[in-house]
């Protein structure tokens, strides 16, 4: 097993958190272990459910050494007992919605977030008899005005997708812990690098790992992490029946990319704030949502709940089509394409209408809300890293 690195720093705990050196050859960086099957030499139940926890490695659906090692290493970063890996961050998603909600419960979410979440909440939950309640989660009131007896689960994002609101994790834990509903935070925005949600009270922490822990845009994956106690019925079901596991040639490409996730989010933040900046002064720029702005309206949250603001920014230009067209054929390195989080600059138009329709069904006056910010779409920029001076050159060339 691994060193006990609660007493190393968040660098060394990314570095070398979790892995587990092959004692046969002496290898350095973590075995790739591809095999779906093992040679087993005692008897071993047939069933997932019957599975304990010193069970020999016998199917790779179950567990599989390689991405026992990334799992390892996600709940080190995290400040969790325990984690699981998935094939995406939405089969994570749908692992914990459905492994935790059942017919009759209440699940409160935030009005706008990472839309096949929200799709899932609002089309497919319903189907099993889950309600939902949407509400504006940077107000801690709203949540509180939303509990039923029913309520099992508050699902927060923060930043959340594209309007980077933030919420109060601590406060709504509080609020969640009184009422003996479990609180989960997607902070795939935020990494481990930024917020630490267990700490701050969360019960489980959602990553897509296809983002910035990753890196790279080569691999998707998700996660989960948290209490033992609360993993292991997912462990079961979510993971072994439900069935999106993840490759271990992703969980090895993952935990290569998380050994430099400290370093890549500072200077994702430095080249975001730069760019921030920029767009600021920019005479055909209407808005700039980042975190780490003093306009931001939760700035000061920001400041109090994030170690870093990370590297996602929104803004909202005049003709927004005419730009994304220009975009997508004068952009020489950033990439029109969606996604986020990986050291390549992304950028993508978010339509108003489109997400308030088909993922966020927000009407009326909510829509209304959303469209005072967002205008009729918000560029949702993932700064990458390369030189602050080029993806400026790049946004100075079609605005
Ligand atoms: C991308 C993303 C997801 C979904 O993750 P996939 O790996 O694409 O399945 C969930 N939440 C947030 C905030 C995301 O950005």
């Amino acid at each position: 097993m691994s060193a006990d690195f609660s007493n190393k720093g968040i660098k060394t705990k990314a570095i070398h958190g979790g892995e587990n050196h092959d004692t046969a050859n002496q290898s350095s960086a973590p075995d790739l272990v591809m095999s779906s099957t093992f040679r087993v030499d005692r008897e071993v139940s047939f069933s997932a459910n019957k599975l304990d926890a010193d069970a020999p490695y016998v199917y790779t659906r179950w567990a599989n050494p390689t991405t026992d090692q990334l799992e390892e290493k996600l709940a080190i970063l995290e400040q969790g007992e325990a984690c699981i890996a998935f094939a995406s961050g939405m089969a994570a998603t749908t692992g914990v919605l459905l492994g935790h909600l059942s017919k009759g419960d209440h699940l409160i979410i935030c009005d706008t977030n990472y839309p096949g979440t929200a799709e899932v909440a609002r089309q497919t939950l319903p189907r099993f008899d889950i309600d939902v309640t949407a509400v504006h989660t940077s107000d801690p009131a709203n949540v509180s005005n939303a509990l039923r007896n029913e309520t099992r689960m508050i699902w927060l994002e923060t930043p959340s997708n594209p309007l980077l609101n933030i919420a109060d994790i601590a406060a709504i834990a509080k609020i969640a812990r009184n009422h003996g509903a479990l609180l989960v935070v997607d902070s795939t925005f935020a990494t481990p690098i930024a917020t630490r949600p267990l700490e701050l009270g969360a019960d489980l922490v959602v990553h897509s790992l296809t983002k910035y822990i990753g890196g790279h845009g080569d691999a998707m994956g998700g996660s989960v992490c948290g209490a033992r106690e609360l993993l292991d019925p997912l462990r079961t079901e979510a993971l072994s029946h439900f069935g999106g596991v993840m490759s271990p040639f992703n969980a090895w490409l993952i935990m290569r990319g998380m050994a430099t996730l400290p370093i890549r989010m500072r200077e994702h933040a430095t080249n975001a704030m730069t760019v921030a900046q920029y767009l600021e002064n920019h005479p055909r720029v209407e808005t700039v949502i980042y975190p780490g702005l003093k306009s931001h309206p939760q700035h000061e949250l920001a400041v109090k709940q994030m170690d870093s603001f990370s590297g996602m920014l929104s803004f909202r230009v005049a003709n927004n089509k005419d730009v994304a067209s220009r975009m997508m054929s004068e952009f020489e390195i950033i990439h029109y394409a969606v996604s986020l989080g990986h050291h390549r600059s992304l950028m993508y138009l978010l339509q108003t209408d489109d997400l308030a329709e088909t993922s966020f069904g927000l009407e009326g006056a909510e829509l209304e809300k959303y469209r005072a910010v967002a205008g009729d779409g918000l560029f949702r920029f993932s700064v990458g890293l390369e030189d602050p001076d080029d993806i400026c050159a790049d946004l100075e060339r079609v605005l």
